[in-house]
């Protein structure tokens, strides 16, 4: 159901996933009934509790009746940074509902991108976290770990 590449931080060793499509564990935490249960367990937006924030107060007023969800790249217009977040969308009769994500660099709101290529975005993706640095150790030195090794179809 989805493709993953590696990034790697060569000075702590954290691996940073860029994934297109979608896993099961993000489709648990999609899922609209147990959204609140399933991130706790699932940890999936533990770096985003804005997004938690606001889903929940949507998800307070409407009736989810349809929902969506996968991987999909962000850019950030005023500093060309791109990243890779979990999309989703959650239907009501007379609304929508998606989340917002911010540039790590410049705060700004960041633009969904209709590219849906990973092997096209893992070196964008990798440019980003070469500036924003690593999110455990904050070094800039990342690398590419081989493709050929390294794809994976999960889920
Ligand atoms: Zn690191
Ligand atoms: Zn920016």
């Amino acid at each position: 159901m989805g493709s993953a590449y590696e990034l790697e931080c060569k000075s702590c060793r954290h691996e940073i996933w860029v994934r297109e499509g979608i896993g099961m564990i993000e489709m648990i935490a999609t899922q609209t009934l147990p959204f609140e249960i399933s991130r706790e367990f699932l940890g999936v937006f533990d770096e985003y509790p804005k997004v938690v924030k606001e889903t929940k107060i949507w998800t307070d007023k409407n009736v989810v009746e349809k929902s969506e969800s996968r991987n999909r790249f962000y850019k950030c217009e005023s500093c060309q940074l791109s990243y890779n977040h979990l999309w989703f969308r959650f239907v009501s009769c007379n609304n929508f509902f998606e989340p917002s994500y911010f540039c790590e660099s410049c705060k700004s709101k960041l633009n969904l991108l209709d590219s849906e290529g990973s092997v096209e975005m893992l070196e964008e993706i990798a440019k980003t976290y070469r500036v924003i640095g690593c999110p455990e150790c904050h070094s800039k030195d990342i690398s590419e770990v081989s493709l050929d090794m390294e794809i994976i179809l999960y889920d």
